[in-house]
């Protein structure tokens, strides 16, 4: 911690302006970093000019400072804040400076880039996404232009070799920095690191070379998709800078609900009423499959509520193996709340044999359900 006055550490008068403040600290900064620094006291300079920076690049903290000294900052004092201060330019100006490509004008590098992914909604009935479905889905996507075919020169006219650098797309250049003086390549800023410029543009993309386009693609959606499964279209999505590969078209898939069927995993699941005498008695029954075609199913005499039957092979297929999920059909055993005359007499008489006693349950429908869904 320094006791010397903040103003007098980055040489700016009291009433310096913000951006006088982070100048003066930027100069400072480049001369007293230790990493480049010779000056024996270097270190301790550095500690200083960066504590009075933190105070008086915060300006809540430079009003205090201004109003009550050093005592005014209380435990802020002698602690700069790093979360507030931006070193990032500074940074970026002496690693570029090394010659690291480090954002700024290094990302505009004149390297081949794929080009952006793109990524569009499908929504699919169940059966959809149960059996798969041929789909057209619309894409809204950058497409070399059709008028100049991407040269972005108007029709007649051909891109000029640049004359700054030659047709290299890189210029070098020596700059002075912190380590001396440095050769630094970097992209033309002619023509951007193309290496041609163009002297008329294409009226239809103003010399982008590039125009709008919706299209529209068939594509084939297999069986056993999901809500979340991602289809990639290799190559559908925008095209490459300077000739590197085009993007990917992603493609998510959203499933509508279906009236009956749930699906968990590959596995249909079917709540299914059956009535009492069903229940006590047997019964062949038919249950519907998504298919829409119905299967036999034989419920035996003495069915409880929650018991599963599987159906096999009637489920999901599985995406990419064959095979298919099971349907799982759910017995509930609808107990009738309105009886007909004769039905009610009928019960009263088979109440009259069953008894009055009820008992304790050690397993019921919940237990059922778990075991049988395997947890
Ligand atoms: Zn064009
Ligand atoms: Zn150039």
């Amino acid at each position: 911690m320094t006791n010397r006055d903040y103003y007098e550490i980055l040489g700016v008068p009291r009433n310096a302006s913000a951006d006088d403040i982070k100048s003066a600290f930027r100069k400072l900064a480049r001369q007293y970093h230790p990493d480049v620094s010779k000056e024996a006291d270097a270190e301790e300079k550095f500690k200083e000019i960066n504590e009075a920076y933190g105070i008086l690049s915060d300006p809540q903290k430079r009003a205090r400072y201004d109003q009550f000294g050093r005592a005014g900052l209380g435990e802020m004092n002698g602690m700069p804040d790093y979360a507030t201060m931006d070193f990032s330019d500074i940074f970026e100006e002496l690693l570029g400076g090394m010659g690291f490509g480090f954002g700024g004008s290094g990302s505009r590098s004149r390297r081949p880039r794929r080009g952006r992914d793109l990524q569009v909604q499908v929504a699919l009935t169940f059966e959809e996404a149960v059996f798969g479905v041929e789909k057209t889905v619309e894409v809204t996507r950058n497409e070399v232009c059709s008028t100049c075919r991407g040269s972005g020169a108007a029709p007649g006219s051909s891109p000029q070799r640049c004359q700054t650098c030659g047709g290299r797309g890189e210029v070098r250049q020596v700059r002075q920095t912190i380590f001396g003086s440095m050769m630094q390549s970097g992209p033309c800023p002619t023509c951007s690191g193309r290496g041609e410029v163009i002297t008329s543009p294409c009226p239809a993309c103003r010399g982008q070379g590039l125009e709008r386009k919706t299209v529209r693609k068939v594509v084939s959606i297999p069986a056993g998709v999901d809500s979340g499964t991602q289809i990639r279209l290799s190559g559908e999505g925008e095209p490459g800078v300077l000739g590197g590969p085009q993007g990917n078209l992603y493609l998510l898939i959203s499933v509508h609900a279906h009236k009956f069927f749930k699906r968990r995993g590959n596995d249909l699941l079917l709540n299914l009423d059956i009535n009492v005498s069903q229940a006590v008695l047997g019964a062949d029954i038919e249950v519907p499959t998504v298919e829409g075609k119905p299967e036999k199913l034989r419920i035996p005499a003495g069915t409880q509520p929650g018991k599963i039957f599987t159906i096999r092979g009637r489920g999901v297929p599985y995406l990419r193996k064959s095979g298919r999920g099971d349907e799982l059909v759910i017995i509930n055993v609808d107990i009738p709340s309105r009886l007909t005359k004769e039905q009610r007499e009928l019960f009263e008489k088979l109440a009259a044999t069953l008894g009055t006693t009820v008992k304790p349950k050690e397993k019921g429908f919940l237990d059922w359900l778990n075991e049988a869904l395997g947890g």
